[in-house]
């Protein structure tokens, strides 16, 4: 069916060669890690929910969360739970029944498998025994909201959930204060108040961002702003503190040095002792002679690591 439909819309030959692919799909001794809505039913792809009817067993985090898909496939294969307390005992018996023949897909309650969720030490131990691993791809939220967010997304570094006590969720956003690309964050949005506050202590109050909430369900909210300004926004609005969310926070700039300065200072850290080469980088740039030492240090250090 699905070649047909690509058929008629005129799809050229690599897509054919993808869609020949798509009719093994239920070989099998394959585990499929397939991508589940995140709130909207309709996000389950066609080729999900086909995957989703046709394998032998389907691993689920929650029986009654997963059973929601039969609303779309109209029906579902044999369950069995797999979540972060039964992973680890279940994985062999799992194993055993794809090595033997059957076909497994691994879903989690929401999105894609293992972003956050179960599914690493199954995944890992097919690869380890042999076993065919095909990904559904589909929803995720951190790529949906970063998708919408209207930041740099050339360059991104999932952080998942912070910390949920106070204290260690500030020491590891001071550690990544620095960072020069673009943060996201998962969180409840009750804990937005909290987590904004703590952003805007160790990121910075105008350090622009963006809050993807409730994405595809239907109080969805898109908000971009400074982390201060939406920190307030969410304080005054108790119905953003509901629900799911992610935030997306712009990178340090001044984190990432221009590509040409980087380049000078790694020529002079190669050819020169450190306080000739940052004095020299000092002269030849907008860099104070601290700023220019400490990334002479950073080339050399970064030498030594490689
Ligand atoms: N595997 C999932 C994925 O691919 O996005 C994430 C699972 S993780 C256990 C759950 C977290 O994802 C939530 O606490 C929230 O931060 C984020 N999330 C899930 N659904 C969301 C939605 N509809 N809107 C915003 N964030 C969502």
């Amino acid at each position: 069916m699905l070649a047909m439909i690509n058929d008629r819309a005129g799809y050229n030959a690599s897509m054919s060669d993808a869609v020949a692919n798509d009719a093994d799909a239920c070989l099998p001794g394959t585990l499929f890690v397939v991508a589940t809505p995140i709130g909207n039913l309709e996000d389950l792809s066609p080729r999900a929910a086909r995957v989703l009817t046709e394998v032998d067993l389907v691993a689920v985090e929650d029986t009654r969360i997963s059973r929601r898909l039969a609303e779309v496939t109209g029906r579902l294969p044999r369950m069995v739970v797999l979540n972060e307390h039964s992973e680890q005992a279940r994985v062999g018996e799992l194993i055993a029944m794809v090595a033997g023949g059957s076909s497994l897909a691994l879903v989690s309650d929401a999105g894609t498998p293992l972003i956050s969720d179960p599914g690493f030490r199954l995944v890992q131990a097919a690869h380890e025994a042999g076993i065919q691993v095909s990904p559904v791809p589909g929803p995720c939220a951190a790529i949906a909201a970063l998708s919408a967010a209207g930041l740099p997304s050339d360059r991104f570094h999932f952080e998942g959930f912070l910390p949920a006590r106070g204290p260690a969720r500030r020491r590891r956003l001071q550690a990544l204060a620095e960072y020069p690309d673009t943060l996201l964050f998962y969180t409840p949005a009750r804990d937005l108040p909290d987590v904004l506050d703590d952003m805007t202590q160790a990121l910075g109050a105008e350090r622009l961002a963006a809050l993807g909430r409730e994405l595809t369900k239907r109080h969805e909210t898109v908000w971009r702003d400074g982390l201060a300004a939406l920190a307030g926004r969410v304080r005054e609005d108790a119905n953003q503190q509901l629900g799911e969310a992610v935030l997306v926070v712009t990178g340090n700039p001044a984190a990432r040095p221009p590509i040409a300065l980087a380049a000078l200072a790694r020529s002079l850290a190669d050819e020169l002792p450190p306080s000739r080469a940052a004095k020299l980088l000092a002269g030849l740039s907008h860099l104070n002679r601290r700023e220019a030492f400490s990334l002479i240090e950073s080339c050399r250090a970064s030498d030594i690591e490689r």
